[in-house]
């Protein structure tokens, strides 16, 4: 039971990107003061949206420089904070130059880096990590045999040379619940979300979440889509499942916070229902062997597609509704407001 004072500031890494910036919201309207981490609070483009919310609520947020790679860079913002939310690490798909600098360091060196800070500042009583059902499993197919996954599982099919964003995710996470059992001050909570997605507080986030959509718009999938599955969250309910794991005294453990597995095919299907027809909009499945043989043009591995196109997938989020009250919007909602936002924002034509 760890009781959290609602009146102590909430510490937020990474405080700027698409799923820290809805826990920063829903924080400060909650009546929270909130300190974010960003790795440059000068920068004159990309932090608009915190500094509209910094402005909405007077005195409640403020912006720390902080980088995952720099030692101790986390400690001065932390001070006085029981709980601290880390989100901050690289989400990045396609094009990896290299996967140990790019993905596996920050995420790694940066838990570790948070967490040394947090060892070293008495107030902190609870960490919510963001991890990933990466963490869970790293192909669709470790499913193999099994109804669902659940939060018993653990990726251990992913390295740096295949699937290195699950990786960096997994490793970053076994890091954390290392480093939490070494000591009785602070316990850990960590939330799994599958491919976030819903309305964007900003049009500067690189996250793979903005990356999949723009599959939706770029007529990538014209001829078809692959036969991919996926576990898909709204940004909101990941963010509100945070914050309901820092003040929920009795959450404990890992929670997977996914709504439904869709297909690349059914999310097309969705956003041609609300948005009308459209090249971008796949309307049928090609073929394995056809994936297999575009697949180094599209940057993926014919092992990715082996071990992920045409396999079945399932959560069970079940743990997360039950104890920490999470309600999750139907996928249905959540794609066709993300595209709507990117209508709104600009970023693509609505409909003729
Ligand atoms: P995002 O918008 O790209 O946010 C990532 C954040 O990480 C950014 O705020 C960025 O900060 C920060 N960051 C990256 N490298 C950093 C470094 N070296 N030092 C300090 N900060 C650094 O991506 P997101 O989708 O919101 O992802 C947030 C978290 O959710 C990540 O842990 C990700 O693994 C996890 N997650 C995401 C999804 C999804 O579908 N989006 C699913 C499961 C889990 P700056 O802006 O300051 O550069």
């Amino acid at each position: 039971m760890t009781k959290i004072d609602p009146a102590a500031p909430v510490l937020v890494t990474g405080g700027s990107g698409y799923v820290a910036s809805w826990i920063v919201r829903y924080l400060l309207e909650d009546g929270h003061t909130v300190r974010a981490t960003v790795r440059d609070p000068a920068k004159p483009k990309g932090l608009e949206h915190l500094h509209r919310l910094a402005d909405a609520h007077p005195g409640k947020l403020s912006l720390h420089q902080a980088d995952l790679l720099d030692e101790g860079s986390f400690a001065e913002a932390m001070p006085g904070c029981e709980l601290v939310i880390h989100t901050a690490s690289p989400f990045l798909i396609g094009n990896i130059r290299n996967p140990q600098r790019e993905l596996v360091e920050p995420a790694l060196e940066g838990t570790r880096n948070v967490l040394a800070s947090v060892d070293a500042t008495d107030s902190v009583k609870r960490v919510v990590l963001t991890s990933s059902v990466v963490a869970v499993h790293g192909d669709n197919a470790d499913m193999r045999g099994a109804d669902t996954f659940t939060e018993a599982d653990w990726n251990t099919t992913s390295s740096v040379d295949h699937q290195p964003y699950p990786y960096s995710k997994t490793v970053a996470e076994r890091a954390a619940w290392a480093i939490q059992a070494a000591q009785k001050r602070w316990d850990l909570v960590t939330i799994h979300p599958g491919l976030v997605l819903g309305p964007a507080l900003t049009t500067a986030s690189v996250s793979g979440s903005m990356t999949t959509m723009k599959h939706f718009t770029d007529l990538s999938m014209a001829a078809g889509a692959p036969a991919l599955q996926m576990g898909v969250v709204d940004v909101r309910d990941v963010a509100r499942a945070h914050i309901l794991a820092g003040f929920t005294p009795e959450a404990n453990g890992r929670y997977l916070t996914n709504a439904e597995t869709v297909s690349m095919l059914q999310m097309g299907k969705i956003l041609r229902r609300a948005f009308g027809r459209s090249l971008s909009f796949p309307t049928r499945e090609l073929p394995k062997f056809m994936i297999r043989i575009g697949a180094p043009a599209a940057g993926l591995t014919r092992k990715f597609v082996d071990l992920n196109v045409g396999w079945p997938l399932a959560y069970d989020s079940s743990r997360t509704s039950a104890e920490l009250g999470v309600e999750f919007r139907p996928a249905e909602t959540t794609i066709a407001e993300h595209y709507q936002q990117m209508i709104d924002d600009g970023l693509v034509r609505g409909p003729r």
